[in-house]
């Protein structure tokens, strides 16, 4: 999708496809009253023209988004640039939309109600835009937090700490790879963020898309890093804190990564991910921050 994200086609595409599926799925069944399409400039009058025809009303952003890491900048754009369309059954739901997100760029300080209101008119769950929404949890972190791809790893962090169990149906830790939602959950064993995925996933089933696959690729355990990059695996075992795995899958091809190819286990230490070859030390990426490299297993 961007020139910066030098990731491998195959996750691309799947990650791309289900996302829009989400979207899609969301409006037809009516579990989203509203979402987001993003369309280059180029192709905007098409997209606009497609999305009226099948009977939605479409209201185009005033602002770019500039790269998945979500900047804005004023609108224009160059050719390149993506601009967030507001779709929705209704006018004035995707006008609303607009309006709110207009005030959220206005550089005004109490946008929280509007947060909140933009949250379920996208469908999200009440609690789950709350808990983004409640700074207390992530004061202590403010200072540490230097961008948008660290924030979105905060949320993950944080919403770790609290539910019971770590339900596969909201693995959102895989930036670059297939996963059903695209909202922070307020815990990973969220009953109503489990329902918004399941109502994806019947979607996708009853159009008769591989179901089984997109399953298999949720439940692998992951270790996500704060700078966008996670690695996901097909098999792990613990063998005290050493965490053996097999068929690393990079989300990025990062040459800092690329020794998990090589290796077969690693450790979490305070400072670093160490990686081992037949427990030799063959590579080393370092962290700085509690919530740069998080190691997550699903039921
Ligand atoms: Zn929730």
């Amino acid at each position: 999708m961007h020139e910066d994200y030098n990731f491998p086609e195959r996750y691309q595409g799947s990650n791309e496809l289900l996302l829009l599926l989400c979207d899609i799925a969301g409006l037809e069944d009516g579990f989203k009253p509203a979402s987001i399409f993003y369309a280059q400039k180029l192709r905007l009058p098409q997209t606009m023209s497609l999305l009226r025809d099948i009977g939605y009303a479409v209201e185009v952003a005033d602002f770019v988004h500039a790269g998945l890491s979500g900047r804005t900048v004023p609108s224009e754009g160059d050719h390149g640039s993506f601009f967030p369309l507001y779709v929705s059954r209704y006018r004035h739901v995707a006008k609303e939309l607009k309006l709110l997100y207009e005030f959220l760029n206005s550089g005004s300080k109490d946008t929280a109600a509007a947060a909140q209101r933009i949250g379920s008119l996208l469908g999200y769950p009440e609690c789950c835009t709350r808990f983004v929404l409640s700074s207390p949890k992530f004061d202590k972190y403010t200072n540490e937090v230097k961008n948008d791809t660290e924030y979105q790893a905060l949320c993950r962090y944080l919403a770790l700490k609290e539910g019971k169990h770590i339900s596969y149906l909201l693995n959102n830790f895989n930036l670059h790879m297939p996963r059903v939602m695209g909202f922070n959950v307020c815990n990973y064993s969220c009953e109503k963020a489990e329902e918004f995925s399941l109502q994806v996933l019947d979607y996708v089933k009853r159009n008769r898309m591989n179901l089984q696959l997109i399953k298999k690729e949720l439940c692998q355990a992951v270790l996500h890093f704060s700078f966008g990059v996670s690695i996901s695996f097909e098999e792990v075992q613990h063998k005290g804190v050493s965490i053996s795995y097999k068929s690393p899958k990079l989300s990025q091809a990062l040459p800092l990564l690329r020794a998990f190819e090589e290796g077969n286990s690693f450790e979490i230490t305070q400072d670093s991910v160490l990686v081992f070859k037949e427990g030799e030390e063959i590579g080393c990426v370092p962290i700085s921050k509690e919530f740069d490299a998080i190691f997550v297993e699903f039921e």
